[in-house]
């Protein structure tokens, strides 16, 4: 039988990660639940952060929006600081599940999963979000696009906790996120991607598309192309597919076969690519 802690400070939630063998932060807990529920989970020791002041924070500047590790999904799709700063981080939280699971699971919950279906992992890696992990040895700054290692496998080592993310001021407004699911609208998605246009010089013009994509690989993968004033809605759409297909390896299951996946995500990046480029054009 496992046990729970409720620690009441980051130094003692810190403490019980180093000091204790197999632990897992208890963050919303819709994962470890379905996990339990399946016989699947045997972690001896849960550390279970909710009285823990202070990670339910969000903060705005003109750099960016900094986000606590107990914020919601429900609170990243609706907040007004979130909506402004980070429209596409606030569009693809919003399509995660359904409103049960957004309510209750957290953002750090969420990519520390790990799940290489994920749904916001895509956005943070075209938003160059970082995230931040503590630990009693120290705190440490760690890019989204270097967070998620492999199957199931975070940058979270074993004493640590995320104890926040913060995302960059969006560079532009033309961003897309789309997603497709094969068994029901808000099911796991088999196939995502988010596009960020985003401006290289002063002069504004974009010079960079950026992709995330989701449940094409093993973990979340990130790429980029390069675009000038000239390029066409296909040339992107070309370039886009061409460096999608260096990255889409799916894994097969029963949302679908690889090459169904594979299929869809080329789909998913060229409808989002579209969209980018006529918000670049509507601008
Ligand atoms: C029915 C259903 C449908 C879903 N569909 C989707 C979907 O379409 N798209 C999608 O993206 N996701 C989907 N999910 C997954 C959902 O996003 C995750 O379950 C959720 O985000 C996990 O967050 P949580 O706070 O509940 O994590 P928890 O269940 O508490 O924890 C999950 C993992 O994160 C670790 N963890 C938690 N907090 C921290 C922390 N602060 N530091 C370090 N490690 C931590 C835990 O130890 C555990 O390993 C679905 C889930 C369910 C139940």
């Amino acid at each position: 039988m496992a046990t729970f802690h409720v620690p009441e400070t980051l130094d003692e939630a810190l403490s019980l990660l180093a000091e204790l063998e197999d632990t897992m932060v208890y963050g919303g807990g819709t994962a470890i639940q379905i996990l339990l529920k399946q016989g699947i989970l045997f972690t001896e020791h849960f550390i279970d952060i909710s009285r823990v002041p202070g990670l339910r924070e969000i903060s705005a500047d003109s750099d960016g929006v900094a986000v606590g590790p107990l914020v919601t999904l429900r609170q990243m799709e609706t907040d007004a600081r979130v909506r402004s700063v980070a429209p596409l981080a606030s569009s693809t939280y919003a399509e995660v599940a359904n409103p049960r699971v957004r309510n209750t699971a957290s953002v750090a919950g969420n990519i520390a999963h790990g799940d290489y279906r994920l749904d916001p992992p895509t956005a943070l890696v075209v938003l160059d979000a970082t995230v931040q992990l503590s630990s009693v040895r120290g705190q440490r700054e760690v890019s989204a696009r270097e967070f998620f290692v492999d199957f199931q496998v975070t940058e979270v080592q074993h004493d640590e906790m995320i104890t926040g993310i913060r995302i960059p001021k969006q560079p532009s407004t033309a961003g897309a996120f789309v997603k497709y699911s094969s068994l029901a609208e808000n099911d796991w998605p088999c196939a995502s991607a988010a596009v960020l246009a985003v401006p290289g010089d002063a002069s504004g013009e974009p010079t960079e598309v950026r992709i995330g994509l989701g449940a094409l690989a093993p973990t979340t993968r990130y790429l980029a192309i390069d675009i000038d004033p000239g390029t066409t809605d296909q040339d992107a759409v070309d370039a886009a597919i061409d460096i999608a297909n260096t990255a889409i390896d799916p894994i097969e299951d029963i949302r679908g076969s690889a090459t169904y996946k594979a299929h869809l995500g080329r789909v998913a990046v060229e409808e989002a690519v579209r969209a980018v480029m006529k918000e670049l054009q509507d601008a």
